[in-house]
């Protein structure tokens, strides 16, 4: 059977109605899309190989949106977070790997940017911070350069359960920082890694969460190297090897945040870590439209058999749809949602939010291979590495979806300090 002549095909807007952004939001997107084919066709290399796609950086740079989230002020595009987490889904529906690693680069400049342009500081350490940032914004915005964020360490610490394991011991005119990090995305080809350590207290006892500090330290610098494989099931082309930091001296420019305030962000702006499911919720809009076309018989280079007309694949798109649409919905809520101290039900609704949309990708990409069967899944064609890539998104600390459970849980039914008598 063939189809009859159609205008084919037309995907949503990442955000559903864009009548309901602004025209810089609509703009930034914009140019993501313009970009976005180009991504998609290099997608299956960079997965192949597990390669760094620096290709992509290339035209991000171009663009200008290395600089997305630097504050307008400091010659960036000044976006939101609102803004930012849109342009970064519409980045995850082209290329899941680039999306990822982008994000890792984007978060540096939220944190130093909008989120500590919220916090308590003495005057003091405003007036440092805002001369620090200039230098490190500065490098992005002028020399191109691209920051990354390792803090995951394989224990307790990247889950907000214990210090942080890599230290920095403060010594004249710096820091000199000892340890490691696992997962760091962008590893071998950042310029700069924002490493979140425990600062030594003056007596050297164990520091406590409180201790944290964030340091960008240059990839050049002595003492760093890169080890280890990657050769991981999904998110091949964030090349997230292994970071380690061998009596590392960085100067105080390096402070992304001052001494403490970093333990003051985590607790008033938790927000700053859901800009990780924004990649996620662009992988389920890939593998709903490609479900879509595939079924249509619109992929291009694919025979031109339609599939369209089975209850069975009508009853499976209708059941992607809606989680698709839920899914979009939380987040644009949470996009919405995201400030300073928001109240706790405005956390519990983070919390479900970023939940879902790890989740519902990778439900929505076996729903797609379920349903677009055998020769959908082939290597030649995009779904089964967003079923892949789609995996990688509940693993993601510190919200992995087992934490955001535990949270979830937790707190929806205790208040305050309230304690029970332990179980047996
Ligand atoms: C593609 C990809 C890119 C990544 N990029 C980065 C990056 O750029 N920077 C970075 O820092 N990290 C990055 N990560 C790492 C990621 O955030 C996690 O740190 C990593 O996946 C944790 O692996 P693990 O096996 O050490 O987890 P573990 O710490 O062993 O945790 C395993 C599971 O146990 C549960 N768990 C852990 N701690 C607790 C606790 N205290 N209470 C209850 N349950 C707990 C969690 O559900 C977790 O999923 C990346 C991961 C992936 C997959």
């Amino acid at each position: 059977m063939t189809a009859l002549a159609t205008p084919g095909y037309q995907p949503s807007h990442i955000a559903g109605n864009p009548a309901t952004l602004t025209e810089r939001q609509r703009e930034l997107i914009a140019m993501v899309s313009a970009l976005g084919p180009g991504f998609a066709a290099r997608a299956e290399r960079y997965d192949r190989q597990a390669s760094f796609p620096f290709e992509n950086y290339a035209e991000l740079r171009a663009a200008g949106l290395l600089g997305i989230c630097v504050p307008s002020a400091h010659g960036g595009l000044g976006a939101d977070f609102a803004t930012y987490v849109l342009v970064a889904a519409e980045l995850g529906r082209w290329c899941g790997s680039t999306a990822l690693s982008f994000n890792m680069h984007v978060s540096s400049c939220l944190w130093a940017g909008l989120v500590a342009d919220g916090l308590d500081m003495t005057p003091g350490q405003r007036a440092e911070h805002e001369r620090i940032r200039a230098i490190h914004f500065e490098r992005i915005v002028r020399d191109g350069q691209v920051y990354a964020q390792p803090f995951s360490e394989g224990g307790a610490a990247a889950a907000g359960a214990a210090p942080w394991g890599t230290v920095a011991q403060r010594v004249d005119g710096g820091y000199v920082v000892n340890g490691r990090k696992i997962f760091a995305s962008l590893a071998g080809a950042a310029d700069c890694y924002g490493v979140l350590c425990t600062l030594e207290r003056p007596d050297h006892s164990g520091g406590s969460r409180r201790d944290a500090i964030y340091l960008a330290v240059p990839a050049k610098a002595p003492g760093v190297s890169v080890y280890g494989d990657w050769d991981p099931l999904g998110m091949r082309g964030t090349v997230s090897r292994n970071l380690l930091f061998q009596d590392v001296f960085v100067p105080d420019d390096a402070r992304l945040m001052p001494e403490g305030v970093y333990f003051q962000a985590v607790s008033r702006y938790p927000h700053m870590f859901a800009t990780l499911s924004p990649t996620y919720m662009g992988v389920a809009q890939a593998a709903y439209d490609f479900t879509v076309q595939y079924l249509r018989a619109e992929v291009p280079g694919m025979p031109p058999v339609l599939r369209r007309m089975y209850p069975t694949k009508q009853y499976a798109v209708a059941e992607m749809r809606i989680k698709l649409e839920a899914t979009r919905a939380l987040f644009l809520q949470n996009a919405r949602d995201a400030r300073i101290d928001p109240d706790k039900d405005t956390r519990m609704r983070l919390y479900a939010a970023h939940y879902t949309i790890m989740e519902n990708a990778n439900a929505l990409c076996q729903l797609a291979i379920r349903t677009c069967g055998g020769q959908g899944m082939l290597k030649s064609l995009p779904l089964e590495r967003l079923y892949r890539d789609s995996r990688c998104g509940s693993l993601m600390l510190p919200w992995t979806a087992e934490l955001c459970l535990d949270r979830l849980g937790r707190e929806c039914l205790y208040e305050g300090n309230e304690r029970d008598e332990a179980i047996e």
